[in-house]
């Protein structure tokens, strides 16, 4: 497989903005997509105002920045992704969403360009099947802040072949990432082992074992965690730790991923954290 020079984002949202912005400084050719041609200009709006901030902070020269900017290209559509190496997928958490696209870019798509997904939770597996190119499919999970956070997660499915994650993982690499290799496996390694936790302090809570308060200078102080559990589920949008207790419960069977009562009781009051204003804390004030 030769080097992967132009890429294609697909969701131009929190996540495939970052994508598209950190592929654009590493030196690619960016395609971005959304619903529409005005949701991908917006998502590159969005990385041009990063990028500024980034030289207003002296990170970065307007030149480079510039340069960054001019590699970003919004598309109305998809059959722009003729020319795209890798493509990553980065739409609403919805599989019947993810499924059309992967099924269009299937047909569009030359049988070289691989395809990548950085959903939190959708079995990789089971999306490379949707598509005639499953050895040439693979789970790329970044953290959000995208252009802040360091790690990847890579994830190779059943049939994912050697070739298709190496050439995915030295982009990565290239990204200035740090990857990991997970199996196929509910929650992957970062959500399998931060949800439960998070769940944990919300049925410490629940318990009354602590308060609010309590629970998140406990395990900051007493762990080293730069945040408590309960500001970070606030962070994360507890719509999102259910969503994914509820993948680790069902795709494991296993009681131990049970949701939290209180976390449910949560979500359904609208308490979403602090993109709702009110989550553990309230943030109105
Ligand atoms: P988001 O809502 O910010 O962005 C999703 C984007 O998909 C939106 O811009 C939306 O317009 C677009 N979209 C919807 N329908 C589309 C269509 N038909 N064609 C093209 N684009 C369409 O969501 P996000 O937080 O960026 O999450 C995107 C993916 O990344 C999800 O799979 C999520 O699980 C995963 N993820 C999220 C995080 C996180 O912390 N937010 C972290 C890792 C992975």
């Amino acid at each position: 497989m030769s080097e992967i020079t132009n890429i294609g984002v697909v969701g131009a949202g929190q996540m495939g903005a970052g994508i598209a912005h950190v592929a654009a400084v590493t030196g690619l050719s960016v395609l971005l997509a959304d619903a529409d041609l005005a949701r991908a200009e917006k998502g590159k709006a969005s990385i041009v105002k990063r990028l500024n901030r980034s030289v207003e902070k002296g990170r970065m020269t307007a030149e480079d920045a510039a340069a960054a900017a001019e590699r970003i290209r919004p598309v109305a559509d998809l059959d722009a992704f003729d020319e795209a190496d890798l493509v990553v997928e980065a739409v609403s958490e919805n599989e019947d969403l993810k499924n059309a696209i992967f099924t269009r870019l299937d047909g569009v798509c030359p049988a070289h360009t691989i395809f990548a997904s950085n959903t939190s939770s959708i079995p990789i597996t089971r999306m490379a099947a949707w598509t005639s190119r499953p050895e040439r499919f693979i789970g790329m999970h970044f953290m959000n802040p995208v252009p802040v956070m360091k790690l990847v997660e890579i994830i190779r499915g059943l049939a994912t072949d050697d070739a298709t994650y190496a050439a995915v993982d030295a982009l990565a690499g290239k990204m200035g990432k740090t990857t990991v290799l997970a199996r196929d496996m509910p929650g992957f390694i970062v959500n399998r082992i931060l949800m439960p936790m998070i769940n944990e302090a919300v049925v410490a809570l629940y318990e009354g074992i602590g308060s609010v308060e309590d629970i998140d200078v406990a395990m900051k102080l007493g762990t080293n965690q730069p945040m408590g559990p309960l500001t970070l589920a606030d962070f994360i949008g507890l719509d999102t730790c259910l969503a994914i207790m509820e993948v680790l419960h069902a795709g494991t069977g296993d009681a131990k991923y049970r949701p939290c009562p209180l976390l449910r009781q949560y979500v359904e009051a609208g308490w979403l954290g602090r993109k709702s204003g009110r989550g553990f804390y309230d943030y109105a004030k």
